[in-house]
């Protein structure tokens, strides 16, 4: 995932350190030196997320941030304040503006590239399901009902896992003055449970829990299916930026230093929660909209006509995001085989199995479509031919790996292999059909290259695959 942040400071040194810091990490960055030029990149420049200064000259950053997110076509980029000062009515004001989250100069490492990384996955995740919304609208099996609407953070309903009386008191206080229903946990395990059989929109985590590591429920909330999407917030000590960190990485989505300021906490939470209703609200609309006519009805996966509107699509979209978009193209080796061997409904759970093996190792926002009777395609937006003929390589093993077992007792667990082809195209004019047809033709080499394998179109036509060795 290489993502392009946008720098805005009228300080040239201070631009030029963060470029610096970011581009060895290997972001992509663009620079603005004052609140016009940073509207007007933010515009023309497509970023991810915006690394804003809060004290310029003439436009200072809580205008800029305000003027961003009243516009529909910027609104929906991350914007992090960055300030010289720690004052929380600063934090306040900036969250007031709409601000994602703040960071103070000098910028700590660990808290920059971990807050840059999880607001950058939140912003792809939502990017994708407003473009799913589209197709599908587009597709005429929606209403027309927009999703842009103003989401309300009211009467929300909360899960504090915090062990510190004094703590947990004036969250609970904070949260419940303000309308919202909370409950509570002081153990990991009551917690997750909770979080599992309550369903709160938002689970706030101490990680000062004296005989628990916090960060350990969330790793747990984060690999339950249940609570994946729940936002995290996190609640931490100053001195423990490094777990703060890991936190983020593991997933959680925010978090707020002790002592808790309760302007801060309010603003944060509603945040959190505001992006959550939205969130379940784009989802549940596209959940009713996968209709069968946008479904295959054997395997559930997207059917040809969605994969075409999809694919033009996310090919347009390289326009904006100047990111390559790979297809893969597979196809079952030797089915009619299975299928006479031990009959079409032996068959039929085979595809099925395919299907979901397929669908539990890719990316959230990679789609799977069933192209034809045993073909598949996955588009990939955001991947480099390189990186998707590796993720076609996991595909492949997570098949030829482990036998497929089938529902009829009488009949042996059997041995299924596929063949892959993978082409990319970082051309926003790039015809579907051309893709795909590449994509194809690469297919038909793995399978005269003796099946089971991956073959891969970098750009000079296809090329057998091969796993580069570990170093
Ligand atoms: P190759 O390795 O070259 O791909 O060989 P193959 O046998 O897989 O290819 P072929 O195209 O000859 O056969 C495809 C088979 O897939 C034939 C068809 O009956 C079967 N098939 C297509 N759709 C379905 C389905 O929905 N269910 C079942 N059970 N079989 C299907
Ligand atoms: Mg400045
Ligand atoms: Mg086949």
């Amino acid at each position: 995932m290489s993502a392009r942040v946008l720098v805005v400071d009228d300080v040239l040194p201070n631009v030029k350190l963060l470029e610096a810091k970011l581009t060895r990490e290997y972001f992509d960055v663009i620079t603005a030196c004052d609140g016009p030029e940073a509207l007007e990149k933010s515009l023309s420049g497509a970023p991810d997320i915006i690394l804003l200064d809060v004290m310029m000259p003439g436009m200072d950053g809580f205008e800029v941030c305000q003027k961003l997110k009243e516009n529909h076509k910027t609104a929906h980029i991350p914007v992090v304040m960055v300030t010289a000062l720690s004052d929380t009515a600063d934090r306040v004001r900036g969250l007031k503006a709409g601000a994602d989250d703040f960071l103070t100069k000098p910028v700590n490492d660990i808290a920059l590239f971990a807050r840059v990384r999880s607001l950058v996955r939140l912003k792809m995740m939502m990017d994708e399901w407003r473009m799913r919304q589209n197709t599908s609208g587009e597709l005429g099996v929606l209403s027309s009902e927009t999703v842009e609407a103003d989401e309300t953070a009211d009467g929300a309903t909360i899960l504090v896992v915090e062990d510190s009386p004094i703590d947990l008191e004036r969250v609970t206080q904070t949260l419940s003055e303000g309308g919202d229903t909370v409950m509570t946990a002081d153990t990991i395990k009551v917690g997750l449970d909770r979080a599992m059989t309550d369903d709160p929109e938002l689970i706030i985590v101490s990680l000062t829990l004296l005989q628990e590591d916090g960060l350990r429920l969330c790793s747990q909330l984060r690999s339950h299916e249940q609570t994946r999407q729940t936002p995290v917030l996190l609640l931490a000590d100053e001195s423990d930026m490094q777990r703060v960190a890991k936190g983020l990485e593991l997933g959680a989505n925010d978090y707020l230093l002790k002592p808790i300021d309760r302007n801060e906490l309010m603003a944060r939470v509603r945040t959190q929660i505001r992006r959550k209703r939205y969130q379940d609200r784009l989802r549940s609309n596209y959940e009713e909209s996968l209709s069968m006519a946008l479904t295959d009805g054997l395997t559930g996966l997207f059917n040809r006509r969605y994969l075409n509107v999809h694919m033009a699509r996310t090919i347009g979209r390289i326009a904006e995001t100047r990111k390559p978009v790979s297809a893969i193209m597979f196809d079952i080796d030797f089915f009619k085989r299975t299928n006479d061997t031990y009959g079409h409904q032996a068959g039929d759970e085979v595809l099925k199995e395919v299907a979901q093996r397929v669908s539990r190792n890719l990316r959230h926002f990679d789609m799977v479509a069933r192209y034809g009777g045993e073909e598949f395609v996955v588009i990939m937006p955001d991947a480099a031919p390189e990186a998707a003929a590796m993720v076609a390589e996991r595909l492949r093993l997570r098949i030829d790996n482990e036998a497929f077992q089938l529902s009829d007792p009488s009949l042996p667990d059997i041995h299924v292999t596929i063949s892959l082809g993978v082409a990319a195209t970082d051309d926003a004019e790039y015809s579907p059909d051309a893709l795909i047809k590449r994509a194809d033709e690469c297919l038909y080499e793995a399978k005269h290259n003796g099946r089971n394998c991956v073959v891969v179109d970098r750009g000079d036509g296809p090329d057998v695959y091969q796993m580069p060795v570990a170093m």
